[in-house]
């Protein structure tokens, strides 16, 4: 499957099946094991993935769940957020990190991003807060954790919830300490194209509180305890034992896959240096990926931005010769058409805006070849070289 340097002619944006092949007996044989045990929910593997992801995250308790968006959805839940209550997150995000604060009645509140990294600005986050503020949703977007340390000393300061939407970023740190340990909450996805990546639909949640982990577990499970008394009015939503057995297996990779992902980020800076891409020049050339000192990135995307005019241009010449890229966000939350009602105009969030009119994003899994990289980059090389000729001509 790997491509040897002469023959690579085209390069998928995301290939799953590079990392699950190569475990595809040990995946298989966890899987018949939880077949044959008939024990589809609750099974020890769910536990077992819930000890580990808390260890990975230096938590005390993991709760698993069916999806990122219902961790999102149950933190909120837990903390009995709701009609009246105000929550802060970003707009430049996935749409889960806001319907969830719609879904239990409360109100959003978009905070503008850090142009550097695409994260919640903590400056943002403290003129928006108000008596109602209840919580704050920092996303640690692409992989790399939004400012954390500001983050907490604000909500500290005006008594309200940190819950870390770490869908991109299990195994991400800032200043040390991992992603999903700084909030109250921290919410992680295993949907597929995820650093840690199912086989269909997962989720888990982490938190330092036995309190918090009841009520989690209390509300993702029909809000039922003990057996048909319902204390709450919760949802259904499980980690299903296959998936749990599935993701046992290829937790034991992680560690491998987050330095994969750095070195082929780090190999993207030079590759995008030795072509002399890596300035931003004549208004034209991209501006790679700004990382933080302070935070551990685990690369869930790599981020150019393309300015202005160029990057649905540069976009289609990849496109047209077989290089997958993607861009993650193009319409900004507070401009969708089912956000209307909360009135943002356009220019409101100038930062959130701009991002998702310059943002492209490369290959970056972890099975990438160094021969596709240097594809990737020699062909946006050529893609200036041809762009600078026709406005020179
Ligand atoms: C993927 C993602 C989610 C939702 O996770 P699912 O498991 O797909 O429900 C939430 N927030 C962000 C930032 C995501 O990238």
């Amino acid at each position: 499957m790997t491509q040897s340097h002469t023959e690579v002619n085209s390069v998928p944006l995301l290939d799953v099946s590079r990392s699950n092949t190569p475990l595809r007996e040990e995946i298989l044989e966890a899987l018949a094991a939880v077949y044959d045990s008939g024990r589809f929910l609750h099974g020890p593997e769910v536990s077992a993935l819930e000890q580990h992801v808390s260890e990975l995250c230096n938590v005390q308790h993991a709760v698993g769940c069916a999806s990122g968006s219902d961790a999102l959805l149950l933190a909120l839940m837990a903390n009995g957020i709701g009609p009246g209550d105000e929550v802060i997150l970003p707009s430049f995000t996935f749409f889960a990190t806001a319907s969830c604060v719609s879904r239990v009645g409360a109100k959003i509140v978009f905070a503008d991003i850090d142009p550097a990294t695409y994260n919640i600005s903590p400056a943002a986050i403290e003129s928006l807060i108000t008596p109602r503020t209840r919580a704050v949703i920092p996303v640690h977007l692409f992989g790399q954790s939004a400012k954390m340390d500001e983050i907490s000393k604000i909500a500290g300061r005006h008594d309200i919830k940190v819950i870390e939407d770490a869908a991109q970023a299990i195994g991400a740190a800032y200043h040390g300490r991992p992603v999903g340990s700084w909030g109250q909450i921290g919410c992680i996805s295993f949907y597929p194209t995820k650093n840690l990546g199912g086989f269909g639909d997962g989720g888990m949640l982490t938190t330092q509180s036995e309190t918090v982990a009841d009520k989690l577990r209390l509300f993702a499970a029909h809000g039922m305890q003990p057996r048909y008394h319902h204390r709450e009015i919760g949802i259904n939503s499980r980690l299903d034992t296959f998936q749990a057995a599935a993701l046992l297996v290829k937790i034991q990779h992680l560690a491998k896959y987050t330095a994969d992902r750095q070195a082929n980020a780090a190999r993207y800076f030079e590759l995008f240096a030795e072509n002399g891409l890596s300035e931003p020049r004549d208004g034209g050339a991209v501006q790679l990926p700004y990382q933080d000192p302070a935070a551990f990135h685990v690369w869930n995307q790599f981020s150019l931005r393309v300015s202005e005019g160029r990057r649905d241009d540069l976009r289609k010449y990849l496109t047209d010769r077989k290089i997958g890229s993607e861009i993650y966000y193009p319409i900004p939350l507070h401009q969708q058409a089912c956000f209307r009602e909360l009135g943002y105009a356009a220019g409101s969030l100038p930062q959130t805006e701009q991002a998702a009119r310059e943002i492209l994003h490369l290959p970056i899994y972890p099975e990438l070849t160094e021969a596709e990289q240097v594809l990737v980059v020699e062909t946006i090389a050529k893609y200036y070289r041809e762009a600078y000729q026709r406005s020179a001509a």
